[in-house]
């Protein structure tokens, strides 16, 4: 088959790497990108791979469900830029003219959609939490939340090819890795000279290491919100979190009224979590603050008012001062595992 008569059913997923290293939000959609395929028939998955040296990525991407993967290797991508990457990319669009491309929405990955929309003049649904296929026009329905978190909208790109759409990481779940399968990598040139990027890099400065919590891949978090009463009471939940081998997050207010940085806040307009255990302690549960955190396998809601909307996701609800429940679960924590060093847990 020609490669213009697969052109329509295309479903692509960006593979986003930083120094050679995937981004497992590129896992999450390309599950995402396959159930889609059984919705389109005829469709294949494929990854979009740029950088330097970074072949290795595509044979994870065949183990997370890519068929095929387009690579441009070329040391003028050593480091993320938006020229050359927007062009790199652009130009295989308009080769092989995909119908839906996918791509994670990471700081990275938002510029880097909106510069290829751009180029190639489409639309592009940002900061989707749901991808399906509309039964009857069998084209993209992308859904993601409006009006402050109030409605959720379902927005289809009729006209313009391919159908864009952002999801952030952890919002959609990792599919499992089959390690025996395989796919093909096919090659493309840059077609770009490091002359022709204006942009340089000339020093890379990392933020502290308190800002590089990584809550959304977290395991264990112990979030705070307005109930916790001040700044000093997230030491109490940074003990916590510490003996679970966990991270502290944060409701919005919070982190507003500066407690503690953005860097742990949880919910529409912080991070994305799907921890195996979250504990939410002082936190109503506004709508705003649930579709960050509703995805997690355990929800523990610690709060005084039993009404508290909180306790709808809960798996299980403590109605109580939290200045006396986390003290209780504290001991109770360091009662089954006394000897075990305090580890993991973030500074606030
Ligand atoms: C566009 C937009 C985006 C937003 N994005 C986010 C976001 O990303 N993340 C987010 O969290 N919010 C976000 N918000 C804010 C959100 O609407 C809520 O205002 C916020 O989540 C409430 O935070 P909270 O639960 O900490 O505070 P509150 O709603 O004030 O709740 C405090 C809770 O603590 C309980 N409590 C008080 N004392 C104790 C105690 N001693 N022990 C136990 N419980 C106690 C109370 O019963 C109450 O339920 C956003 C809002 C808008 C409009």
């Amino acid at each position: 088959m020609t490669e213009t008569m697969q052109a329509n059913k295309r479903i692509w997923v960006y593979l986003e790497q930083e120094e050679g290293q995937a981004h497992p939000v590129s896992w999450e959609l390309l599950g995402a990108a396959q159930r889609l395929a059984i919705d389109v028939p005829g469709s294949v998955v494929e990854g979009v791979l740029l950088g330097d040296n970074v072949a290795h990525i595509a044979e994870e991407a065949f183990h997370y469900g890519a068929s095929r993967v387009y690579l441009i290797d070329d040391p003028v991508l050593g480091v993320y830029r938006n020229l050359p990457y927007g062009f790199g990319i652009s130009n295989l669009v308009q080769k092989y003219q995909p119908e839906i491309f996918l791509v994670g929405a990471t700081t990275l990955g938002r510029g880097l959609a909106s510069v290829i929309a751009t180029r190639v003049q489409t639309g592009l649904t940002a900061d989707c939490t749901e991808l399906t296929i509309d039964p009857d026009k069998k084209i993209l329905a992308a859904t993601r939340p409006t009006f402050g978190g109030n409605l959720m909208a379902t927005i289809l790109c009729q006209k313009q090819r391919p159908q864009m759409a952002t999801v952030r990481p952890r919002v959609l779940p990792t599919p499992q890795p089959l390690p025996q399968a395989s796919g093909e990598l096919i090659r493309e040139p840059l077609g770009m000279s490091e002359a022709e990027v204006a942009v340089k890099l000339v020093r890379f400065m990392p933020a502290d290491t308190e800002e590089r919590i990584n809550l959304e891949y977290a395991d264990v978090i112990v979030s705070g919100g307005r109930g916790v009463g001040d700044p000093a009471g997230f030491k109490l939940l940074e003990e916590l979190a510490g003996l679970l081998g966990g991270v502290v997050g944060a409701s919005r207010p919070v982190v507003d009224a500066g407690w503690v940085s953005y860097a742990h806040q949880v919910g529409q307009t912080g991070k994305t979590v799907r921890p195996k255990l979250y504990i939410a302690a002082g936190i109503s549960g506004a709508i705003q603050h649930r579709v960050g955190m509703s995805g997690s396998n355990f929800i523990l809601a610690i709060n005084s008012d039993p009404q508290a909307p909180i306790f709808q996701v809960a798996d299980l609800g403590l109605v109580g001062d939290l200045y006396q429940v986390i003290p209780e679960l504290i001991n109770q924590v360091k009662s089954v595992q006394p000897s075990q060093p305090e580890q993991g847990g973030q500074h606030v």
